[in-house]
């Protein structure tokens, strides 16, 4: 909130709502010199608010519109400001799940598969004729259910051909063996021996086979054949080979895929609630899913706060031009943080639980991830950062 208070500034605004004809929650942040005289005006298209200190105004975007009839439940929280309730009509807003892909690419395109972090090129030109879904971790038993004979594919994993990608839940599966003329993804220098030893994985499922990416040493993903490589969905990125590289925030591209991720799963699954665990299964965070459907107004991102802020940083232009509206699509999600021992008899109930699905990244996104959680958290006036013992926050579509 630190720049709520700016000076010359009138006092923040916060809207949120949500696709379809629903209500609407308007917090106004309390003007720095204390409780003042407000003057608050609501139009189908905007909200103005007026203090001695000076003016705040949000214009909704066109697919929204706010009944100003509607107001409600105005209430006043000492050290906050002032929240109130109302009628909103917005356009069906949801987390669209997105192919896996960046950008369509159409069959018998080649495409490349870049480091999302840095660039570097981990795949060159693939021809991928089929992407595939990997079926959930409990088809096995569905097998065995459904058939008479012993299960004809027990033991045999699903492994993807030179011109297959399959899809899993925060991951994809490639083959590598076509790329042996290319330079192969540097692998952590525990196991390089283990690549052609082909046993050797039998043995050791568990074996370090961490795939790192040479340029920047993001781990990427890991080995689970002599010839199959598991990429992360939130480490690289796949687009059609004769577009350049896009460079995307590293944080808004974890959130999008994040989100990407939870909206899948829980129309796939019907399940809401996550943890978030690195490949050991150390789970890091705890995710409720709460909807997948919200829009953000904050006048802390309006364009006049950007324009001062560009030219104090330059150098955060071409972020802030790449999302320059003050409004964005959100998933709304609870969380509590498992790591450093927190909440350890909350965690285990979770991993206990058959309705809780487990996400697996990579350490060091978990980590980004809470970071992005609790830094949406912080943003947020501090009555909306709770519920019950759960924290909010907001990831971007
Ligand atoms: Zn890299």
């Amino acid at each position: 909130m630190g720049a709520a208070g700016a000076a010359g500034a009138g006092p923040r605004l916060l809207l949120e709502l949500r696709g379809g004809r629903r209500g609407a929650l308007l917090a106004v942040g309390e003007p720095e010199e204390g409780p003042t005289c407000v003057d608050i005006s609501v139009t189908p298209a905007s909200v103005q608010v007026k203090t001695s200190e000076g003016c705040t105004e949000l214009r909704l975007p066109a697919e929204v519109r706010l009944d100003p009839s509607s107001c409600r439940g105005l209430q006043f929280l000492p050290g906050e400001g002032l929240h109130l309730r109302l009628q909103a009509q917005a356009a069906e807003i949801s987390a669209k799940p997105t192919s896996v892909f960046n950008q369509n690419v159409p069959a018998q395109e080649c495409c490349t598969f870049y480091c999302q972090s840095c660039g570097e090129v981990i795949i060159r030109d693939r021809k991928l004729l089929r992407v595939l879904p990997l079926p959930s971790e409990d088809w096995g038993a569905l097998v065995g259910e459904w058939c008479c004979h012993p299960d004809p594919f027990a033991n045999k994993p699903l492994l993807p051909q030179a011109n297959d990608c399959f899809t899993g839940d925060s991951f994809f599966l490639v083959n590598l063996k076509s790329d042996s003329w290319q330079p192969r993804p540097e692998l952590g220098p525990a196991e390089t021996h283990s690549l052609d030893a082909e046993d050797h994985f039998k043995l050791n499922p568990k074996a370090n086979t961490k795939v790192i990416c040479k340029r920047c040493k993001v781990m990427l993903g890991e080995m689970v054949s002599s010839e199959t490589a598991k990429f992360y969905m939130t480490e690289i990125i796949i687009q059609p080979s004769e577009s350049a590289f896009s460079v995307i925030p590293r944080s808004q591209f974890v959130q999008s895929v994040i989100a990407r991720c939870l909206v899948e799963l829980s129309s796939a699954r019907s399940t809401f609630r996550f943890t978030i665990q690195d490949p050991e299964g150390k789970v890091y965070i705890l995710l409720w899913l709460l909807n997948s459907d919200s829009l953000v107004i904050d006048s802390l991102r309006s364009s006049r706060r950007i324009q001062r802020s560009i030219q104090k940083f330059p150098l955060l232009e071409d972020q802030l031009q790449a999302d320059p509206s003050s409004s964005w699509n959100a998933v709304k999600v609870l969380y509590v943080p498992c790591i450093k021992s927190r909440n350890e008899e909350l965690a285990s109930s979770w991993e206990n639980d058959i309705s809780v699905h487990s996400l697996t990244l990579p350490s060091a996104t978990c980590l980004e991830l809470l970071l992005i959680l609790s830094r949406s958290n912080s943003a947020l006036p501090s009555s909306l950062r709770f519920m019950n013992s759960f924290q909010v926050a907001y990831l971007k579509v």
